[in-house]
């Protein structure tokens, strides 16, 4: 097993002995990622969505990585797939943005909120690779604030007509099935939530996002819907109660996001203790240097203020998880899952960009190791909840009711 993930999952251990069964999850996962590092590696270099991500998840069983076994998953509890979202991290956000959006957001959304007939067709199929899953909640004028969404639903027919467009949106064109968020025509409350079928009639990919910054290997498009058939047996959740599908799946990702970023801080100090013992200038190696000392003490010290808060996420999660009526609970997971990703995903960003300066021109290559975590974390701090947004949360759940910066 990779040495940093071993000792993540020891560190990790002591917080919440993991048994066999998790520790075969984890080796599974790290097999996977080692079979994925060349092609992640290549597919970013071409810029190109990495169509090989689901296959290698497939081989080892792990598209189904939060499914539970009764619907043929891995039945990876919440801090083992945390763990697991910190070994993809060391690949890079690319392939964190596939899991979490594919086995956090819509898979274990099926999951906690699905019917019996959801779950026997979603996630038995998820699980076994055959169908990949996105998350719609995003639109052109709608994303630090969903409730102004305007994708509407209208019951005809014994189902539900869907109209609307849906921006930004992981996966999007690769998808087989998407988490799409709608309110009744005509009104804006009573968001309801629909698991869609991308072959459906009236819906179309608008358009594949290209021109990125980074996250070069994660399918990003824009999903049209016009007048598109949805199934009355598809509707997710109550009718009405999308928000809290919506929010209980951003729960999860952003633990997973905070986790992914971890990992990659983690990629970050590994790769610059090689380069710092290996690269000599002014007749020393340049780890040698002073300042170039202070770069590494800092992506160490990075590394570990950002592991704490997601590993206390997780498990706090894992004990939401067998008590989900608790609300004190609840509130507390929503904290903490806010702060994880807010720390980690700052302290990716600035570890990458350490990472690039210890590594001089070659870091401004693309074939350096570094150079993709310096691309890909700047979307840490925008996806599943933007900076501020994460700041305001944080304040009003330490503040209590009354003091939410915004209804
Ligand atoms: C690569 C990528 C992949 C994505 N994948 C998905 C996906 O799979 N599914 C999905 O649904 N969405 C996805 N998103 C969308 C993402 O979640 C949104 O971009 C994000 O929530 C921010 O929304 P916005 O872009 O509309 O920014 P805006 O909401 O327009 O925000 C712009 C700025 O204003 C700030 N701001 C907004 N409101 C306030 C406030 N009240 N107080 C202070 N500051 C405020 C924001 O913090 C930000 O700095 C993805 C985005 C990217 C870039």
């Amino acid at each position: 097993m990779e040495k940093s993930f071993a000792e993540s999952i020891q560190l990790a251990s002591k917080l919440r002995k993991l048994n066999d069964d998790q520790l075969k999850i984890l080796e599974r996962v790290d097999e996977a990622c080692q079979e994925l590092y060349l092609p992640e590696f290549e597919h970013y270099i071409a810029h190109k969505y990495n169509e090989q991500t689901p296959e290698i998840l497939k081989k080892h069983g792990l598209m189904g990585l939060t499914v539970s076994p009764e619907h043929g998953g891995a039945g990876a509890d919440s801090l083992t797939w945390a763990l697991a979202l910190e070994r993809f991290g060391q690949l890079g956000l690319g392939v964190v943005t596939f899991v979490d959006v594919h086995c956090l957001l819509a898979s274990l959304a099926v999951e906690q909120w699905g019917s019996e007939f959801q779950k026997k067709k979603y996630l038995a199929s998820a699980a076994k690779g055959e169908r990949i899953l996105a998350y719609g909640l995003t639109e052109p004028e709608a994303g630090s604030e969903p409730t102004s969404l305007k994708t509407s639903y209208e019951e005809r027919d014994g189902g539900y007509v869907l109209t609307g467009t849906k921006y930004l949106i992981s996966n999007g064109s690769v998808a087989d099935s998407v988490i799409i968020f709608a309110y009744p025509k005509g009104k804006r409350e009573g968001m309801s939530a629909f698991i869609v079928d991308t072959k459906s009639e009236g819906f179309s990919v608008a358009m594949h996002l290209e021109e990125k910054i980074g996250l070069f290997t994660s399918d990003t498009a824009m999903l049209e819907m016009s007048e598109c058939n949805v199934p009355k047996e598809n509707l997710l959740g109550q009718p009405g109660k999308g928000l809290h599908v919506a929010y209980s799946a951003l729960l999860n990702g952003r633990i997973g996001i905070g986790s992914g970023c971890v990992g990659l801080i983690e990629d970050c100090l590994n790769s610059v203790t090689e380069r710092a013992k290996s690269r000599v200038q002014h007749g020393k190696p340049i780890g040698k240097h002073q300042l170039i000392q202070r770069h590494i003490a800092q992506v160490a010290m990075n590394l570990e203020m950002a592991r704490w808060p997601n590993y206390v996420a997780a498990v706090e999660k894992t004990r939401l998880d067998a008590e989900p009526k608790n609300l004190e609970l609840r509130n507390k997971v929503d904290l903490q899952s806010a702060i994880a990703k807010r720390v980690a995903s700052q302290l990716a960003y600035e570890s990458a960009d350490l990472a690039v300066q210890v590594f001089g021109g070659f870091g401004y290559s693309l074939l350096s190791p570094v150079a993709k975590h310096f691309c890909d974390a700047r979307v840490a701090r925008i996806y599943e909840g933007t900076d501020e947004i994460m700041e305001l949360k944080i304040a009003s759940l330490v503040l209590g009711k009354g003091f939410e910066a915004y209804s």
